[in-house]
């Protein structure tokens, strides 16, 4: 069994059988690299030792891959809270930290993921939130009070009739009435609120002080410049250059968006998909944003045992890719006041967003 990390993650029970199996034998933190094919019947897997980065290889008859799963967030054009794993973290009413959007079902952070929890969710969800007018996805054609007797009468709130912003979800996460403040064009055309766009203002600081927690507070730093920095720009300033062996607005947004990708591949999270050059400024924008605050909530998560195991690339990831971001985010800036269209000072220090905001 080949596994990242330096423990399982298996519940002890299935651990102890596992590790009492003569048949399993276990290599911890270690990724396989390649698969090679010897003949018929054999073949050997490259396996790359994550401590020390050395490469050998196991010869053997089969494998089983177990890739795991990842949530299908980013398809909501919302960014929201998520744990080291990219499950949404609620309140135990399945309220998002976004107001008026609720996560339930398997896209939601938990423990055990079932048929029961999910509906349960979605019960607990639609039962505490009534009065808000939050129905999870069922129940605006079932439409009835569940404490009504016989069912047969409609709460006041479920009357109202509904503005559905979008609901598309891994996991049924349902987007609900009262999450649109302001028309910000996103993924696919998707609406973003004022308070999904990420960063508005710096997040509150940790509770304490810890090696992830600061590194969190990087890329928080991070996400907060790029976000001001890109505010207010339209598809039309992406070309923008000012000398011609300078990169575009275009190309600084992309080159930032592989930093923080090169980044999170740092801190041990999966692989991230390329953004496209030709995609909007408001797909570019939330891409960029929706990385940077998963990279935040990734290092704040890591205990210090996990940020050693994954050193150097720990160290590179700060001097390399995120102090190359804080640059590029600065050019960004330059560009924009040499183009006559400076976007408003925001208070860098303090981490508030510009006056009047
Ligand atoms: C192999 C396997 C076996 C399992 N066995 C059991 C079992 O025996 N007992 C048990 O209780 N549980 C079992 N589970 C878990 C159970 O299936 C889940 O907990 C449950 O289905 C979660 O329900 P959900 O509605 O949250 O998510 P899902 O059932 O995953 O539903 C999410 C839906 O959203 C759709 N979707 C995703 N992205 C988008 C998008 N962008 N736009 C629109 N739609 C989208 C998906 O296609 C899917 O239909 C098993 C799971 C797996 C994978």
């Amino acid at each position: 069994m080949v596994h990242p990390f330096a423990q399982l993650q298996a519940n002890k029970e299935a651990q102890a059988r596992a590790f009492e199996n003569p048949r399993l034998r276990f290599l911890l933190e270690h990724e396989p690299r390649a698969f090679l094919r010897h003949g018929d019947q054999d073949m050997e897997v490259t396996v790359e030792n994550l401590r020390n980065h050395t490469t050998s290889g196991l010869r053997t008859r089969g494998v089983f891959i177990f890739v795991g799963f990842v949530p299908n967030v980013p398809a909501l054009g919302v960014v929201l809270e998520r744990d080291t794993g990219g499950y949404i973290v609620t309140d135990e009413t399945m309220r998002t930290g976004v107001p008026g959007v609720y996560a339930v079902g398997d896209v939601r952070s938990k423990p055990f993921r079932q048929i029961t929890t999910a509906t349960a969710d979605g019960t607990v969800a639609a039962i505490a939130n009534l009065e808000g007018a939050v129905v999870a996805e069922g129940s605006r054609r079932a439409g009835r009070h569940p404490a009504a007797p016989g069912g047969t009468r409609r709460h006041p709130a479920l009357r109202r009739r509904l503005t559905w912003i979008t609901l598309a979800a891994y996991g049924r996460a349902a987007l609900l009435p009262g999450a649109h403040t302001r028309s910000v064009a996103g993924p696919g055309g998707r609406s973003m609120s004022k308070e999904t766009v990420p960063f508005y203002k710096i997040p509150d600081a940790p509770p304490h002080v810890t090696a992830g927690a600061i590194l969190g507070r990087l890329a928080d730093s991070v996400g907060f410049r790029f976000r001001w920095a890109s505010e207010g720009m339209v598809d039309t300033d992406l070309p923008y250059k000012p000398a011609p062996d300078c990169m575009t607005h275009g190309e600084l947004i992309v080159h930032i968006h592989d930093l923080l990708a090169t980044s999170s591949k740092n801190a041990g999270m999966p692989a991230e998909g390329p953004l496209s050059a030709s995609a909007s400024v408001s797909e570019m924008t939330f891409r960029v944003l929706d990385l940077c605050a998963r990279l935040s909530a990734r290092l704040k998560a890591m205990p210090d045992t996990d940020l050693a195991a994954r050193v150097p690339a720990i160290w590179t990831m700060i001097n390399g890719p995120l102090a190359d971001c804080l640059t590029h985010i600065g050019q960004m800036l330059s560009w924009r006041r040499l183009a006559g269209a400076p976007p408003a000072p925001a208070d860098l220090f303090r981490g508030l967003p510009p006056a009047g905001r």
